[in-house]
C-alpha cells in the first residue's frame, strides 16, 4: 500500500475521524480486543535461554533487575506525555535534592555520562561548538588520565573528538597539563593502581583550574559513594543506573556542576544536531532512574548485606561439603564491593577445569551463570543479583556438579 492509498484509507474511517481531538482515547491495554499480554512466554518463544544470575552485574548478561517500584513508574510514565525538557529538569533538581550536590541528570547509562560530560566541559552554552562536535577547532583538545586507569570505557571521552594523553606520576601529569587540557579523567575503581590518588589527582585539577570526571560506575554499594565525590570537589560523578541501584539498565547518572551538566544538556535530545543525539533516555528510563534511586536510598543496606552474607555462606558450605573445595569471601574495595565467593577445587580430585563447570551450571535446569574461571579451577559466585530463593537453587545445582565431576573422573 502506498502512501496514498494508505490516507486514502485512513480518511474512509469516519469513527477514527470522530473521535480525533474529541474523545479522550483509552489507554491501548483498556481497548477493548486488546487484552493484556500476562502469561506470554516471550523469551521462550523467541527460543531465548534465561537463567539464574549468581555472576553479577555484568552488560551481556543485562545487568541487574528493576525494583518493582521502578516497573510501576515505568508503566505510570508509559501512559502520558510529558515535555522531555520540563521532565529532564525537574527529575535532574529533585536528584541533586537526593544526592546533596549542586546539580545532575538522567543519562543513557555511566558511559553516555562521561561522553556529555566531556562535551559540556568543550562547548560550554555555545550551540555553534555544540553542533560542530566532534571536530575540536577552536576548542580544547586533550584529557589526561593515568596508565594504571586504562579502562575501555574510557573510549566514551574519545567520542567527542578528546584525545587521552596517560600518565603515570604526578610530575608528569603536572607536565601534561597545558592550555590544551579540557579535562581529567579518574577510574574510582582503580584508585589504589594508580601512583596518584583520588584527592590528590581532584587537588592537582583545582590548582591547575582543570575540571575533573570521576568514573564510579560500579561504585555502589556502599550508598555513601553517592554522596562523597561530588563533596569531595569532583566537578563529574558518574554512576550506572542498572547496576547496584538497580534502575533501568539503559539509564545512568551524571552528578556534579550545574554549568557543565546544562551545557551537556545542549548535547542531549530532544535536540538532534548533536554528538548526543542517540544517547537518548525518555520518559519512562528517566522516572525509572529517579524512583529506583529514591528506592535504593530507603533500602536498609545492612540488612541486605546480612542477607548476602547468608546466602554466600550457605552456596559455600554446600559447596565446601564436596573433598577437595575450599571457599573463601572476599570484599572487593570499590567496584562491586559485596561478598563475592570464591570456589577453588584441588584438580586431583575434581579432574574439571573452571570452564566445565559453567558450562555444567549452564546447560542445567534452571541454567545458572557465575563469574570467574581466569584461574583454571576456581569461579566465583555473587547473590546481590539473585531474586530471594534462588541461593537454595545455586548452592543444590553447585554441590550437583561438583560431585558428579569428582565421581566420574575418579571412575574414568
Ligand atoms: C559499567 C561501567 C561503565 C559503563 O557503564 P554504563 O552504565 O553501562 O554505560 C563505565 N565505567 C565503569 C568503570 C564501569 O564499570
Amino acid at each position: 500500500m502506498n502512501r496514498r492509498d494508505l490516507l486514502k484509507n485512513m480518511s474512509a474511517l469516519p469513527v477514527l475521524g470522530a473521535f480525533a481531538g474529541t474523545a479522550k482515547l483509552l489507554p491501548l491495554t483498556e481497548e477493548p480486543g486488546n487484552a493484556p499480554l500476562a502469561g506470554k512466554d516471550f523469551f521462550k518463544e523467541l527460543g531465548i535461554r534465561t537463567f539464574i544470575n549468581a555472576a553479577g552485574t555484568y552488560t551481556f548478561m543485562t545487568g541487574s533487575l528493576m525494583r518493582p517500584e521502578v516497573l510501576s513508574a515505568i508503566e505510570y510514565a508509559s501512559k502520558e506525555y510529558v515535555m522531555l525538557d520540563e521532565l529532564h529538569d525537574k527529575v535532574g533538581q529533585r536528584i541533586a535534592d537526593l544526592l546533596k550536590c549542586e546539580y545532575a541528570t538522567v543519562t543513557s547509562g555511566a558511559a553516555s555520562a562521561i561522553t556529555l560530560a566531556c562535551a559540556g566541559i568543550l562547548t560550554g552554552m555555545d550551540e555553534k561548538k555544540v553542533a560542530q562536535l566532534p571536530f575540536l577547532d577552536g576548542m580544547k583538545t586533550e584529557a589526561i588520565m593515568q596508565n594504571a586507569h586504562r579502562i575501555d570505557y574510557a573510549h566514551a571521552m574519545q567520542n567527542t573528538g578528546l584525545k587521552i594523553i596517560y600518565v603515570d606520576t604526578k610530575e608528569e601529569l603536572e607536565n601534561a597539563i597545558s592550555d590544551k587540557t579540557a579535562v581529567m579523567y579518574f577510574l574510582n575503581a582503580n584508585n589504589f593502581d594508580g601512583k596518584i590518588r583520588v584527592e590528590e589527582f581532584q587537588q592537582i585539577a583545582k590548582k591547575h583550574n582543570i575540571p575533573t570526571i570521576i568514573d564510579c560506575a560500579a561504585d555502589v554499594p556502599p550508598v555513601e559513594n553517592l554522596f562523597k565525590y561530588t563533596k569531595m570537589g569532583y566537578d563529574i560523578v558518574c554512576f550506572s543506573g542498572g547496576k547496584g541501584i538497580r534502575g533501568p539498565q539503559s539509564a545512568g547518572l551524571m552528578l556534579g556542576n550545574k554549568k557543565i551538566i546544562q551545557a551537556a544538556r545542549l548535547s542531549t535530545p530532544p535536540r538532534g544536531n548533536t554528538i548526543g543525539r542517540g544517547y537518548k533516555v525518555n520518559k519512562e528510563e528517566v522516572l525509572g532512574m529517579l524512583v529506583a534511586l529514591e528506592t535504593y536510598l530507603n533500602t536498609d543496606h545492612d540488612k541486605e548485606w546480612k542477607v548476602w552474607e547468608a546466602q554466600i555462606k550457605l552456596i559455600g558450605d554446600a559447596a565446601k561439603s564436596v573433598g577437595g573445595v575450599t571457599t573463601e569471601v572476599k570484599v572487593p574495595a570499590i567496584a562491586n564491593h559485596i561478598p563475592t565467593l570464591h570456589i577453588t577445587w584441588d584438580a586431583e580430585k575434581i579432574h574439571a577445569t573452571a570452564a566445565d563447570v559453567k558450562e555444567k551450571l549452564r546447560s542445567g535446569t534452571p541454567s545458572i551463570e557465575v563469574a570467574g574461571g581466569e584461574n583454571n579451577h576456581s569461579i566465583s559466585i555473587t547473590t546481590w543479583m539473585l531474586i530471594p530463593g534462588q541461593e537454595k537453587i545455586v548452592a543444590e545445582q553447585l554441590k550437583k556438579v561438583l560431585t558428579e565431576k569428582a565421581l566420574s573422573e575418579s571412575h574414568g
